[in-house]
Parts: structure tokens; C-alpha cells; sequence
């Protein structure tokens, strides 16, 4: 989160979608780079000449009930799409840090007593343990959500099921392509909904077009030979303290940086409902993990002292989009997608979003259901996603190359962070999704500033060179 800083000195930078042209020509030759227009008028041509669906509504199948597929379940529902949710477990508990912008809590209109925190204090340590506190701009009403994934993915899932979904407790196992343009896909998976014990059984289901939000392993995505990604592994504890340190972290979070917890991204202590939350991640030096974790927990140790660790976590983290996101009729959301944001590794906003964004995409082409739909309906969630975020990747991934690559880097970042301005950018960026215009004495300031911390940890660099450290 804290990474979202200086978002402003990078917005000169323009968006382009390399996904989005390479596999236009492979797979839609109507939509060749030649005869591209804006999206509306390309899909509005698209669903007039797309057959009407007869004597039922549109087929669709989301795989994997998270943020992801909850959203976009419901906004399909919504939208007059048959609708079915595929969830292999419904009490998962996802291994996630659980904290969400605040624009969130209203775009998704999250109840506030799914919100076990409201963090309006966050805590930045260096790697000489300089400790800054970035909350100092937030207004009054302004936070940062902390979520158990257990609580937050059911609510979703259940919302979807109220709008008219049917969730399936079920493991996808694999699909078989269509052999024609109109002809459906043939998921198979395993029902645990129905009367056969633990083992489940064995079914199938026909649909006309699939949205794959099955995570960072996704089975779909191999399904469309997406491609793969690199990869972070993130670990974490949840650790339950005593009420009096409980305290100490009842509004406030911490992000630790430094070459001992993180050699390219942080650790972190996130509080949730009656303990914290504990981890770390990284993409160059997986096998260092665990290592990484106890280097973590040692640097908060007075502040989790006589704590109880009660359930240790890891998972995948994507760090990029797979090659490709939209094969046909079927279209990945979510960490299946790969759309967790560099530096930060925040991705339960983006899942939520992009489901539905991709959701409204089908509702849309298919005009509620009623018509088939085909590539180029999936490819206007594409564009739009591109066009909206792509910045915001691009920055945060400049961000993590700049800033995480050396501790005298990581010192002058945390010194950055003391600046208010910067905390103002930071936090707008970051609970708004959005870049706010700023002031333009306060942007050159900035950009001096961080050219100033850059020059002075560049030559920290070579002072510890030379001192062989
Ligand atoms: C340790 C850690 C900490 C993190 N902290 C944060 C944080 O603080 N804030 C933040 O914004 N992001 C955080 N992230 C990232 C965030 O967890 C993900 O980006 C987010 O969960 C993606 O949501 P999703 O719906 O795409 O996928 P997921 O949440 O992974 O959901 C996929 C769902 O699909 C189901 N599924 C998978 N395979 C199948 C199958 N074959 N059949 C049926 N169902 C299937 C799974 O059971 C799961 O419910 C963290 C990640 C990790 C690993």
C-alpha cells in the first residue's frame, strides 16, 4: 500500500495493452489492429450480428468463489445470466493479509460489520527500525479495511446465490472445448453438494461461456493455455495476543522493509478481529521463506511478545497477467488473471473489479442474457481494464524496482514517507483507486525529494561497498 507513493511523479506514463493486440490477431481476425475502434461501437457490432439464445437465457459459469467469482456471480445473476458458482470450498479460508481500500466498502457496498478493523494508523520501519507513521493525512471517515477472507468471500458468495446465482460446491476438474462457435463447454467436476459422503461425485455441466476466477493455480487457465506467470510466495502466521498488546494494533497496522524480512518486498503486521496477522513474501528467494518469517516476526517481537501462533498460511502471488487473459468464450478474473499489483501485492480490490467488470461485459454483449456472446464481448472487459489500470501497475512495478532493491534505497523510502504530501498521495491513491490531481509546487517538491533520497541511497550503496557489508 505504502508503495502507491509518488504515484503522481509517474503519471506522465501512457497505457498500451500488449496482451490485447497479440492475441487479437491470433484469435479474432474481425478485430485485427487495422479495423480497431473505440470499444462501444466495436461491441455494439459485435452483439447485432451475435444468434439470439432461444428458450433459455445465457449459460455462464464462474469457477472459483472468491472476491473474484462472488462478484462477478452476482453482477451475472443481476444481468439475467444463468448463472452457476463453483466454489470447492465454502469455508476457505484464503491465506491473505485481508486489508481493502476503502472505496471498496462502497462500490461493493460491504456491510460494515463484515470489517473486523478500521486501520487509520500505519506504521513504516526501515531496516534500521526508523519508524514513521503515514496515517497523519487521513480525514476522519477515511481507513483501511482489515477482513478475515473466511467471512468476506462467503458474503460474496452469498449475495450472489440471493440474486439468483446457484453456487455449487464443487471442485472443477477440467473442460472440454467447443467444436463450433455456438456449441457449449463441458465442465466437469466433482459435486460435493450432493448425498455421497466426503468423495463427492462426478458431473458435468454444459454452458456457453465461462469466467475463470480460480486463483493464482487456475485450472482454467491451463484449460485455455494461458500461459504462466512469475510468481511471489507469501507466508503468514496468525498469531493471537495478549489483550494489552491487542491493543497497541486495534487501529494500527505496520510494514516492515529491509534485507532480513523481504529482499524484494515487506513484511507485514496486520491486525484482524482478536489477533494479528503476521507475514512476508518474495519472488527471488522462495526458498529463503521461512527464514524470511521468523526475520519478521523477530523484528515485532516486543510488540507480539507471549503470543500464540494459531494458523500458519502460504500461497502464490501473482506478480504479472498471464500471456493470455480471453480465449473465445472464456475470460480470467482475478489472481487467476494475475492482477495483484506490484510492491504493494494488493489484489482483492482488483479481483472484485475485475470479475464484475468482466461480468458486465457478458451481461452487456449478450443484451441480459438473450444472445450469444463471443471473443470480442470478453475482449471489451479487456480493454477497459487496461485502460483503467494499467498505470497503476506500471507504477507500483517502477515503484518496487527503485525502492525495494537495497536497504539505503528501503531507508530513504521510509524517509519519503515522512513527508505529508507524499502520505496525502499515498492514501488517496491507494483507498480511491484513482490518481488525484495534485499541487504542482507540491509534485516538483516531490520529485526533488525523491530524486535527493535516490542520490543519498545510491551513495549509501557504494559507501557499504566499499565497506564490504
Ligand atoms: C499471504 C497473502 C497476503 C495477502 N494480503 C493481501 C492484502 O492484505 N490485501 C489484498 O488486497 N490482497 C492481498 N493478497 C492477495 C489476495 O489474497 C488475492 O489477490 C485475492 O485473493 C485474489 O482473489 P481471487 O478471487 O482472484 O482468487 P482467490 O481468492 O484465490 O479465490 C479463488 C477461489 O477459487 C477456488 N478454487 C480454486 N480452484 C478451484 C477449483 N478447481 N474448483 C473450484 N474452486 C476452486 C478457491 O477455493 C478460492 O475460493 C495476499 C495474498 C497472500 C498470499
Amino acid at each position: 500500500m505504502a508503495a502507491s507513493i509518488a504515484l503522481k511523479t509517474f503519471v506522465g506514463l501512457r497505457h498500451s495493452s500488449p496482451e490485447t493486440n497479440s492475441a487479437i490477431t491470433l484469435s479474432n481476425p474481425a478485430a485485427s489492429p487495422h479495423r480497431r475502434r473505440s470499444s462501444t461501437q466495436f461491441r455494439i457490432s459485435a452483439s447485432k450480428s451475435s444468434p439470439r439464445v432461444t428458450g433459455r437465457n445465457l449459460r455462464v459459469a464462474v469457477i472459483g468463489g472468491g472476491p473474484a467469482g462472488g462478484c462477478a456471480a452476482e453482477t451475472l445473476a443481476k444481468g439475467g445470466i444463468e448463472t452457476f458458482l463453483i466454489e470447492r470450498k465454502m469455508d476457505n479460508c484464503k491465506p491473505c493479509g485481508g486489508a481493502i481500500p476503502l472505496c471498496m466498502v462502497g462500490e461493493f457496498d460491504l456491510p460494515l460489520d463484515i470489517i473486523d478493523r478500521r486501520v487509520t494508523k500505519m506504521k513504516m520501519i526501515s531496516p534500521s527500525n526508523v519508524a514513521v507513521d503515514i496515517g497523519r493525512t487521513l480525514k476522519p471517515h477515511e481507513y483501511i479495511g482489515m477482513v478475515r477472507r473466511e467471512v468476506l468471500d462467503a458474503y460474496l458468495r452469498d449475495r450472489a446465490a440471493t440474486a439468483g446465482a446457484t453456487v455449487i460446491n464443487g471442485l472443477f476438474l477440467k473442460m472440454d472445448l467447443p467444436q463450433s462457435k455456438t456449441a457449449p463447454y463441458v465442465l466437469h467436476y466433482t459435486d460435493y453438494n450432493s448425498k455421497t459422503g466426503g468423495s463427492g461425485e462426478k458431473k458435468s455441466l454444459e454452458v456457453d461461456a465461462i469466467i475463470g476466477a480460480d486463483g493464482a493455480n487456475s485450472r482454467v487457465a491451463k484449460g485455455i493455455n494461458a500461459g504462466d506467470y512469475e510468481y511471489a510466495i507469501a507466508f503468514q502466521e496468525r498469531i493471537k495476543i495478549p489483550d494489552d498488546k491487542m491493543k497497541y494494533y486495534e487501529d494500527l497496522a505496520e510494514m516492515y522493509v529491509g534485507d532480513d524480512v523481504s529482499p524484494d518486498f515487506y513484511g507485514w503486521v496486520f491486525p484482524k478481529c482478536d489477533h494479528v496477522a503476521v507475514g512476508t513474501g518474495t519472488v527471488t528467494h522462495k526458498g529463503d521463506i521461512k527464514k524470511l518469517q521468523v526475520a519478521t516476526r523477530l523484528r515485532a517481537r516486543d510488540k507480539i511478545q507471549g503470543g500464540k501462533i494459531i494458523r500458519v498460511e502460504a500461497h502464490p502471488i501473482p506478480e504479472h497477467p498471464r500471456p493470455r487473459r480471453v480465449l473465445d468464450r472464456v475470460a480470467l478474473v482475478g489472481d487467476a488473471a494475475g492482477y495483484v499489483t506490484k510492491c504493494s501485492g494488493e489484489g482483492i480490490y482488483f479481483a472484485a473489479k475485475s470479475g464484475r467488470m468482466c461480468a458486465e461485459a457478458i451481461v452487456e454483449g449478450s443484451e441480459n442474457g438473450k444472445r450469444t456472446v463471443d471473443e470480442s464481448d470478453l475482449r471489451v472487459y479487456l480493454e477497459k481494464w487496461d485502460k483503467t489500470y494499467w498505470p497503476t501497475y506500471k507504477v507500483l512495478d517502477i515503484l518496487q524496482k527503485v525502492f525495494y532493491r537495497s536497504n539505503p534505497a528501503r531507508e530513504a523510502f521510509v524517509e519519503m514517507c515522512a513527508d505529508e504530501y507524499v502520505q496525502k498521495m499515498t492514501f488517496d491513491s491507494y483507498l480511491y483507486k484513482r490518481v488525484v490531481p495534485g499541487n504542482p509546487l507540491d509534485d516538483l517538491k516531490l520529485a526533488f525529494n525523491t530524486i535527493g533520497s535516490l542520490v543519498r541511497a545510491n551513495a549509501l550503496t557504494r559507501e557499504m561497498e566499499k565497506l564490504n557489508l
